[in-house]
This record gives structure tokens, sequence and C-alpha cells, in this order.
């Protein structure tokens, strides 16, 4: 089969479309018929060789795709050849024709939901939904602020508060990602990229401010985050690459919480409860993955460099 492969850490051209045999699932394994890959920014960390969990070399990137199942191994009551389904985390990359898969890493995929939005699942929605309910405890009737909501995580997370009757309000960089926050369902949409932005934000909450603040950029708005919080407001943080200069008395006269999330963390079980809700949101449409991009999986090294750039628009994915 075809795959990208990364024989060393480095710039996005260490992505090389190579040929590999197509693995064997073994017992209480999957092996999926890939018809898109999900592009995420940690993918991007992982290559370079400068994130925390490293891969053994060679390898083939990626966690999230879409597909159908092409074999199972023995004691796979779950899945029979044939089926669409999504992948959330893989044992062989999802840059490629074949995935292979631990049971619980591959869901069912409704009808109403095309291969390339399935691959937009995995690492976004689940962030999303652990995020704002499970680490944010957002409430129906709460303002929830999803600073960057023009991108994969951001877009889920949108859809999911909004369909949990949450006041929902986003930012975007440009005025498409700014449309397209407002068609997700987004009640009132920012750009981050405006000079008086922070100061629309506090004006629209009033005296009360944001209950919820779902973080993309921690170390370019933490501290002006803690400034637009209500009493009792929780930021989650959920991306940053830096560090940041905190006033700690912005969160001691609100009795806020600073909360991080890593998807990596996630128990088991809630992992499992979480995909069982997207089927739910899925299959009834209150959830529908935007598409920004699809390219060929050859162009993985262009992918790499997009989904790195300002300007987002949902999802970029890869067509094997
Ligand atoms: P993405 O699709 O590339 O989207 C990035 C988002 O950040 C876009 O909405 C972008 O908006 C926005 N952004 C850019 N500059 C901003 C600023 N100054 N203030 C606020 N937002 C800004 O990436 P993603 O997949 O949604 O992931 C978002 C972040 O979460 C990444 O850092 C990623 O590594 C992290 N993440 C963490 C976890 C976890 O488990 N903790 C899981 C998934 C992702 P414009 O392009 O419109 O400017």
């Amino acid at each position: 089969m075809k795959a990208i492969r990364v024989e060393q850490f480095g710039d996005p051209g260490v992505l090389r479309l190579a040929e590999v045999p197509v693995p064997r699932p073994a017992a209480g394994q999957v092996l999926v018929r890939l018809r898109a890959a999900g592009v995420n920014p940690v993918e991007t960390y992982i290559r370079s060789g400068n994130y925390a969990r490293k891969p053994e070399l060679p390898y083939t990137p990626g966690s999230d795709g879409a597909g159908t199942v092409e074999a199972v191994g023995e004691q796979v009551a779950e899945f029979k050849p044939g089926d669409r389904v999504y992948t959330a985390g893989t044992l062989s990359g999802s840059y490629a024709e074949f995935a292979l898969c631990q049971v619980p890493q591959v869901h069912l995929l409704p009808e109403r939901v095309s291969f390339a939005q399935g691959a937009a699942l995995g690492v976004p929605y689940a962030t999303a939904h652990r995020a704002l309910l499970r680490r944010g405890e957002a409430a129906p009737g709460e303002t929830v602020l999803v600073h960057g909501a023009s991108g994969g995580v951001g877009i889920a997370a949108v859809q999911l508060a909004r369909a949990q009757g949450m006041q929902v309000w986003g930012t975007a960089g440009t005025e498409r990602g700014r449309l397209l926050v407002l068609e997700q369902g987004a009640h009132r949409v920012f750009d981050h990229g405006a000079r008086d932005y922070l100061e629309q934000i506090r004006l629209a909450a009033g005296k009360h401010g944001v209950d919820v603040i779902l973080e993309m950029v921690a170390n370019r708005n933490l501290a002006n985050d803690l400034t637009l919080l209500a009493l009792h407001g929780r930021v989650v943080v959920i991306g940053s690459r830096g560090n940041v200069e905190i006033n700690p008395r912005d969160i001691m006269s609100r009795e806020a919480d600073i909360r991080g999330m890593v998807l990596f963390n996630t128990p088991p079980g809630e992992l499992a409860e979480i995909h069982a809700q997207l089927f739910t949101g899925l299959s009834d449409g209150t959830l529908h993955p935007v598409i920004a991009e699809e390219y060929p999986l050859v162009k993985a090294p262009y992918a790499h460099g997009a989904v790195m750039d300002s300007g987002a628009a949902g999802k970029i994915v890869l067509i094997p």
C-alpha cells in the first residue's frame, strides 16, 4: 500500500510517499481501508522532533481517518468487513491507504457523514467535547467563548456548545473564518486580529463576563482571557505554543479556574462515552464537520504547512 513515511524528524519535506506492506489484523484488531485522513497540528509537532512523545522511526503519521472495514482479527465481534467507520487512533498511522487499529479506536460512521468528514472527528471533536463539557463544565445558558473557532477543534466546539444550549461566541482571523463560525452556530463572532476585539467582547459580556473560554493559543491570550471571565469562570487551555505572563489577581478576584486539557489523558471509559455521544450528534445532524481543503496523500508536506498557517476554515484532510 501507499503510505507517508517519516525516516527522520525535521521539516515537512521529511514526509515521503512510500510503498509498504498492508498490515494484517491480529486478534482484537481491525484493518480499515482509508478514504480520508485528518491532519492535526500535533502531527507537525511530532514530525519536527520537538514534541514530548516521539514515535520510533520510521513511522507513518496520523491518528484520524475514515473508510470501510477491510478485515478483522479473531475475537472481533464489533465490526465486519464493509462497515463504514472512522478511526480515533491507529497502530500503524492514518496517512496511508490502510490503517491497523485496536477495536476501541474504531467507531461506526453514520451514513449521512462523508469519509472526509469522518476524518475530522477523532482528535478535533473528542478534544472539543472533553474541553467544553468535562474540563470546562459548561452548562446550558452559560456564555462560552471559543478563542480560535475557525479550525478543526473550534468548529467542533461551536457546534457542540450550540447543541447544548449555550450562548456561543467565537473568534477567527479572516472574514471567511468568521462567516463560517457564524454559520456553524455561534451567536456572535469577533476578529482576534482586530486591535479592539477584547473591548468588543467585554462590551458584549457586560458586568457578568464570560463563563467559559476554550483557548487555542494560550501563550497569546491567557492573560487577557482572565480579565474577560465571570465570577467562577473557567479557561480551558487546549493549545499553547510558548510562555505567557498572567496577573494572578485576575484569578483571585473572580475565583476563576485555569484548567489544562490533553486528549491523551482521557480515560478509556470517558473516551467511549464521548464517541457514543458524537455518534448521536452526527446521526441527527447537529454535528457536521466542515472540510476546508482536501489534498492527495503525496501532498502531505504541503498540508503540514497549511495546518500551521493562519486563515483556518475547518479541517484539512488527505485523500489516499
Ligand atoms: P487549526 O485547525 O489549525 O486551527 C487553529 C485555530 O487557532 C484557528 O481557528 C485560528 O484562527 C486560531 N488562531 C490563530 N491565531 C489566534 C489567536 N491569536 N487567538 C485565538 N485563536 C487564534 O488547529 P486545531 O486542530 O483546531 O487545534 C487548535 C490548537 O489546539 C492547536 O494548537 C492544537 O495543537 C491544539 N490541540 C490540542 C489538543 C489537546 O489535547 N490539548 C487537541 C487538539 C488540538 P485563524 O486561522 O482564523 O486566525
